[in-house]
Order: C-alpha cells, then structure tokens, then sequence
C-alpha cells in the first residue's frame, strides 16, 4: 500500500464495520450537487436572473461543458462569479490506465482534499457502462475486495459522483474512446464505497442522472444499478424513491456461517432478512434484482452451496451474475476452477435460476470488481 492511501484511513481489524465517515472538511458545493429550483436560487442570490440557471444546466448536462469561461452566451462580467459560485475543480485526474484496445480506461482521481478515487469507463459494441464511487475508500472490510482492507476515508458529494459520470461522458462524445462519439448507456455503482452507507449523496446523484436535459445527464433508470452489501433498511427506503433502478446485491454465500466472514455486515442483517428485502423491492419496482456472487476457491464454490443458493431465489424476480474472482494484494484466496464453476451454473439452472458468469474486464490494470484501491 502506498503513503498515501495509508493517510487517507486506517486499516479494519478483521470484520469491523464502520458506519459513519471520517469527520472532514466537505467539497465545495457545485451546480451538480442542486436542484433546478435550488440553482435559480442560487444565481439569483448571485445578483442574477433565473434564467441563467437554465442556461448553465444546458451547458453542464447537455453540451458537458464545467467551463463557465467557455460558456459564451454568459455576459463576461457574470462569468467568473459563477464559476466560483457553482463550477469548483472537485476531480483531477491522476492517472488514467487502458486497457481491451483503449475501450476499458481506469481514472484515478484526486479530490480537493487529496482522497483518492477510481472510475472505470466500458464500452461493449451496444453499450457503454461506467462503474463509478461512491465514497472514498469503503467501511464495509470484505476481506477479498482491495477496497474494503483498505477502510474508509469519506463519503463523496452528490457532485463529486455526477462529476466521474460527465467526465466518462466528455470522452465519449469527444471521440477519445475508440469506436467514434458515443454517449454513456448505464451507470453502475460498483466502484469503491458502500453507495447505500451514504445514502443522500447517492440518491442526489441518481436524480441528476435520470432527470432529463437540462435538470439532469437523461440517462434510463433502467440503465443505473445500486450495487450493497445489503443494508436493509437503506434498500426498504431505496424502494420508495420513485427511481425504478436496478438492485445488486453482493450475496457471496447462501449461508449466515459464511456469509458472516466474506460480507461482515452479515452479522448485522442475516442472509434470510437481506434477501426478504431484495424481494420486496423487486415487487415494488418491477425490477430484476441481481445476485452477485464471486466464486471463490474451495470457499463458496460447493455444488451444495449453489443448490441452497438456487433454492433460495428460485422462483423470484432476480437474476445471478457470477464473478470469478479478482486477485487483490494480500489474499490468500483465487478464482473456482473451470470445471467447479461451470457445476455451480448447472445446479444454479436446474433450479431454473437465469444466471451469467461476469465478463470481468480491467483486470490487466486493476481495473476490475474488487481491485479498486486508489494508490499512486
Ligand atoms: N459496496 C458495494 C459496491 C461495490 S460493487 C457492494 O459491495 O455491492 C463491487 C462488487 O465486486 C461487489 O459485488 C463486490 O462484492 C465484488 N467484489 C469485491 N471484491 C471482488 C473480487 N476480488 N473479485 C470479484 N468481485 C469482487
């Protein structure tokens, strides 16, 4: 690990959770952290007519331009208040890693504090997904995600996670990533944080991304996924936000003794009352819900462990996603065989259970799930 992720937090002891982040300075507010009616009142109080909310929203979510400077149909003079009043540098990039002929591109960023973290844009032949973070660092200490040994330094704003969307965003339609100008398809919150430990940020950010042109980035809901460890209570409220996105949950093992050290939060909401909570928001949403589970070595690999697994989601709105595991410094634990993993799909489809082996990709520059450890 280097110095500077060592600043950023301090190591969990084993199965440790933290909740609550770091006390710290926050970021600065900026026009991404607002509502529409919240950003007329703030150019209004600026000396400014309403209006100019519009026309800065156009500029920000339509044209992806954070530039106030190069927003010429401003008079100058309005210009660089502005600017410093709702358009602060909150990411810097760092670092950017590619990898799969320039179509996966890791950013490390640096935040305004010197928090450090990643984003990694993908783009398939239909679709490009961006994994974004939600906080700095996660509290959640998975033993096997490089994120979570490395503990939490702070949540991130609503901007600061809208802001890693619209940076992807610019180099898509800019033509910097191979395959000509594109736009982004779906957002996933897979990157570092437990995005439903900071709940209110996440769910600002949500908003400014489905919300249509100039509120918002326009983009699906039906394109955005929620990925948690499992916090129920967050997942009942997520459930009545009115915002039909899609739930991940990371599962990992079917039964508590297990599950208890692979997802300490375990120890907290049982697999049966996580599970209970994931079925209520599919039938209030509609929505698919997704099981993620990384199949590890002679740990959760068990032809017995898949059979308890599709017994309890057969039968359910839901979906599996299997990852084979990702290598993070330190573990001790690999990927299933071939052979053992390709039993587990079969027991998985005998219960009638739709389930798909993830195509991980980034894996050649940390880039993939688990692997997000933000170090220069
Ligand atoms: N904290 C949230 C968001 C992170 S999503 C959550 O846990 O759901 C990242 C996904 O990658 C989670 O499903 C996580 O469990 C999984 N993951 C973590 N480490 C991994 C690894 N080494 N290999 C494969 N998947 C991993």
């Amino acid at each position: 690990m280097s110095t500077a992720s060592q600043s950023q937090s301090r190591t969990p002891a084993p199965g440790q959770l933290t909740f609550v982040a770091p006390r710290r300075a926050k970021p600065a507010r900026h026009l991404a952290d607002l509502t529409m009616a919240e950003r007329k009142a703030a150019v209004t109080e600026l000396g400014e007519k309403a209006f100019r909310a519009d026309q800065l929203s156009r500029h920000y979510f339509e044209k992806l331009n954070g530039d106030p400077a190069l927003m010429t149909d401003l008079p100058a003079a309005a210009r660089e208040k502005l600017a410093a009043a709702l358009f602060p540098k909150l990411l810097t990039s760092v670092r950017e890693l590619t990898t799969d002929r320039g179509t996966t591109r890791k950013t490390l960023w640096r935040l305004f504090d010197g928090a450090l973290v990643e984003s990694v844009l993908m783009r398939y032949p239909d679709r490009t997904t961006i994994c974004v973070s939600s906080q700095a660092g996660c509290g959640m200490n998975c033993p096997f995600c490089a994120t979570g040994q490395a503990g939490l330094t702070r949540n991130m704003s609503t901007a600061e996670i809208v802001e890693q969307v619209v940076a992807g965003a610019r180099a898509l339609a800019s033509g910097e990533v191979p395959g000509g100008p594109g736009r982004i398809s779906n957002v996933v919150f897979m990157g570092m944080g437990e995005p439903l430990a900071n709940y209110k940020a996440v769910i600002g950010a949500v908003r400014r991304l489905v919300e249509p042109a100039p509120s918002g980035l326009g983009i699906s809901a039906r394109g955005v996924t929620v990925s948690t460890v499992g916090l129920v209570p967050a997942i009942g409220k997520l459930a009545e936000e009115g915002l039909p996105v899609t739930l991940a949950l990371s599962l990992h093992a079917p039964d508590d003794e297990l599950r208890d050290t692979l997802v300490p939060i375990n120890t907290r909401w049982k697999v049966a009352e996580v599970l209970d909570a994931a079925w209520k928001y599919a039938a209030r949403t509609k929505r698919r819900v997704s099981i993620e589970y990384a199949l590890i070595k002679d740990i959760n690999d068990q032809e017995w462990r898949a059979d308890l697994l599709g017994k309890l989601v057969r039968n359910k709105l839901v979906h599996v996603n299997l990852i084979p595991l990702n290598p993070t410094p330190g573990s001790k634990w690999t990927a299933s065989r071939p052979e053992d993993e390709q039993a587990f799909v079969r027991r998985l489809e005998f219960h009638g259970v739709p389930v798909t082996v993830r195509d991980t990709r980034g894996r050649e520059i940390d880039g993939a799930c688990g692997q997000l450890a933000a170090a220069e």
